[in-house]
């Protein structure tokens, strides 16, 4: 057996566990080993019986002396009840509704019982432990410490407890990675070069792979969680430095810097920039002068204004000759963007156009307000020519089809909201779409010319894994609102104060202001809901659009404009509400997450958000920042009917803090780093995740990384790792 041997091939795992093993995306024996514990269970504690303590966990070794079924004659319940005995004392053990025990555990067998001793009425017993038969041992077969002692896999020890998904049980899992953890006993190549592991006091492979499975003590389990932390961090930093060494050979158009053009822009505009858009417009501009391509990603809380500084690069770039290609995570967004860039640079006479989804729904934008409907066909052909400045759409932005005669940038806003894949795609078309213009160029045909890139996000994640994922970007960082912005109340509104809220909203309303309503789902109860409710509990009652839109507009609010928006409108009807709401034709906007990023309504002072518990943190955070991008004081109600700890917890989180980095970190503590949203897509294993937080690893594996590339940039010295590398890449499809 080796390392990629199938798992079908391993004995002791039958097709029902071939399949639940497939379905975790394991496939090798490699996979299998290589497949962690997230927790341990402390059954370290081994004492003699006469010493056990009642609520405490621990471990006892004797005999069974005798054990029964029986039924408890208040539940009906069946109760498997034991008495163990060794050299000190006796002690009871019931198991409670898992009667096929007896068939396992008899009398006269030697065990291991780990669990918590408790008492009841004037009997003192083991709950429910884990039990493990020392015949069970072969003594070749098993784990052992260093000693070579024969060590239990179950109990009496650290036992790992698995993620537990597909029927998959962690005893199943120790079963089999006892065995396969003796037959791969110091066989496993060492991937890390070996200075590199001396210098950082890192456990070898095989050592750390045994020690993360079934560790001695809990320091050396964390000693070997952190060898296999600093190893993929390691592996990312390496791959982001290489990566950023590729783009540094790369070649740009440089774009020197207009002051006399950005100046007048600047003055152009209906308010003042803040110090940080500023900065953050000045290093972007720097950027553009070089002739590399930039690579950078700007950071800002919600409403902070990003997009005025993404457009003073756009400007920088088209009057100088260029286009920018602009794309957001959604329809309602880019259309968005197109308005307001069009009315931002109105009097700078430019060719805006707009491509969105299925639909031929495009348009360009000529001279001062005056907008033209023109075919698809014909869009694709100027911006092909060169004739359009400015590209603003969704995905439709990376078909193959649209191509820039003259690509200058790309900005990506919302980039979080991409796919991996999208994102992929997108640097693809960086190079593959500039055939044409290099012909016309003052550049030499041969030299391959690659757009800047500017990526915006109100980052839902934390800074340290932003430096590591994103490390081959730059960062420049917007980190203040404008002013005279205040900040936006939030409240958790339970049922009861239903009413008094609705009386709020009307008063606001009354004084001009606009105010949303989200809900989670679009429709109420269809069949495929109703199915989904007998998994989950209360689905039916989640607050449905439309259902809330007839509520709220016949009932509630008569007298009120109320709006519908969802996504299964077509593109033509989101526009129609979105314009009027804009326009104020619409008081109260009921609509599903689709208006979750970036859309800009200044004079909506509201949002109210129904069954909050159903949206993560980060998602809550973007809709408040709906609201509160106005000098008028904002409010978001959190409306919410449960009471889990959980979730009142997260929602009090989101009160206390205003700020989205803030609030990021507070989701990964509080949800725990698997759930974490947006890095599942990574594919970072949890292990790992806890890591990222740790900013001195972060910095040492990145100091590794760096050494190792000096050395050898190629790491040609290097096979097994540039092996290990390329084969993690795959995994984690980093851009
Ligand atoms: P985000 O960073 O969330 O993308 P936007 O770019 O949509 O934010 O800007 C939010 C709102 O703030 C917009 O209405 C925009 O016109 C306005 N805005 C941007 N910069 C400033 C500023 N310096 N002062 C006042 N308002 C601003
Ligand atoms: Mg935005």
């Amino acid at each position: 057996m080796n390392l990629s041997t199938p798992i079908e091939k391993i004995s002791g795992i039958g097709p029902s566990f071939q399949n639940k093993l497939k379905k975790l995306g394991i496939k090798t024996a490699e996979d299998i080993l290589f497949h962690f514990p997230h927790r341990y269970e402390d059954f370290s504690n081994l004492i003699p019986i006469s010493k056990v303590k009642i609520n405490q966990v621990c471990t006892v070794q004797g005999k069974i002396l005798e054990i029964k079924n029986n039924r408890s004659w208040k539940k009906k319940m069946v109760l498997t009840q034991a008495i163990i005995e060794d050299k000190t004392g006796a002690i009871e053990a019931v198991w409670f509704r898992q009667p096929y025990l007896i068939k396992n555990l008899k009398k006269g067998d030697n065990v291991f019982l780990s669990g918590k001793a408790v008492v009841k009425g004037n009997k003192v017993y083991l709950s429910n432990p884990v039990y493990e038969k020392i015949s069970q041992f072969e003594p070749l077969n098993c784990p052992t410490d260093e000693t070579g002692k024969v060590k239990q896999i179950h109990t009496g020890r650290l036992v790992p407890v698995y993620p537990e998904t597909e029927g998959l049980s962690s005893r199943w899992l120790r079963y089999i990675l006892k065995s396969l953890l003796f037959i791969f006993k110091d066989k496993i190549p060492e991937t890390l070069p070996e200075e590199i592991i001396k210098e950082n006091n890192l456990l070898p492979l095989n050592k750390a792979i045994w020690q993360i499975h079934f560790p001695d003590s809990k320091d050396l389990a964390k000693k070997a969680q952190e060898r296999f932390s600093f190893e993929q961090l390691f592996f990312i930093e390496l791959l982001v430095l290489r990566e950023r060494a590729r783009l540094a050979k790369e070649k740009a158009v440089a774009f020197p810097i207009n002051l006399e053009l950005i100046q007048r822009f600047v003055k152009s505009l209906p308010f003042k920039l803040t110090d940080s858009q500023k900065k953050s417009a000045w290093q972007i501009l720097k950027d553009l002068e070089k002739g590399r391509p930039m690579n950078r990603l700007l950071e800002g809380d919600v409403g902070s204004g990003k997009t005025v500084v993404a457009v003073i690069a756009a400007l920088n770039v088209v009057k100088a000759g260029w286009q920018v290609a602009f794309m957001a995570p959604t329809e309602i967004l880019a259309k968005q963007h197109f308005r307001q860039i069009s009315k931002l640079l109105s009097d700078f006479n430019l060719n805006i156009g707009l491509l969105t989804g299925k639909q031929d729904q495009f348009r360009s934008k000529k001279l001062k307000n005056e907008t033209i409907e023109i075919s698809r066909k014909k869009l694709l052909e100027e911006t092909l020519k060169g004739k359009i400045d400015i590209l603003i759409g969704t995905h439709a932005l990376i078909q193959d089809k649209v191509k820039f005669g003259k690509l200058g940038l790309v900005i990506l806003d919302e980039q979080h909201r991409f796919g991996v894949e999208q994102r992929a795609k997108l640097c693809q078309t960086r190079q593959v779409n500039l055939t044409p213009f290099a012909k016309k160029s003052s550049i030499d045909k041969k030299e391959r010319v690659i757009p800047h890139l500017l990526s915006m996000t109100a980052t839902p994640i934390p800074r340290t894994l932003a430096l590591t994922i994103y490390g081959d970007l730059d960062l420049s960082l917007i980190d203040e609102l404008p002013k005279g912005r205040k900040k936006v109340i939030t409240k958790i509104i339970s049922p009861e104060e239903r009413k008094k809220t609705y009386d709020f909203i009307k008063k606001e309303i009354k004084k001009g202001r606009q105010v949303f309503v989200i809900c989670p789902r679009i429709e109420g109860n269809n069949k495929e809901e109703s199915e989904r409710s007998k998994t989950q509990l209360n689905w039916a009652k989640v607050k449905a659009v439309k259902e809330e839109y007839e509520k709220l507009s016949k009932e509630i609010f008569p007298d009120l404009k109320v709006g519908m928006l969802h996504g299964k409108m077509t593109p033509n009807e989101k526009e129609e509400i979105m314009k009027a709401f804009k326009d104020k034709k619409i008081d109260i906007l009921v609509s599903t997450s689709v208006v979750e990023v970036g859309i800009d309504v200044p004079n909506a002072t509201v949002i109210i958000i129904e069954g909050a518990e159903r949206f993560g943190l980060a998602q809550l955070h973007q809709f408040r920042g709906r609201v509160g991008r106005n000098k008028f004081q904002s409010y978001c109600f959190l409306f919410t009917d449960s009471s889990a700890k959980k979730t009142k917890q997260r929602l009090k989180a989101l009160v206390s803090s205003e700020n989205g980095f803030a609030l990021a970190e507070k989701d990964l503590k509080i949800r725990g780093p698997g759930d974490f949203k947006g890095t599942r897509q990574w594919g970072i294993p949890d292990i790992m995740m806890n890591s990222l937080a740790n900013t001195r690893l972060v910095e040492k594996t990145r100091e590794a990384a760096k050494k190792i590339l000096i050395e050898s940039p190629q790491l040609k010295k290097y096979p097994l790792l540039q092996n290990k590398l390329k084969k993690f890449r795959k995994r984690i499809h980093l851009e």
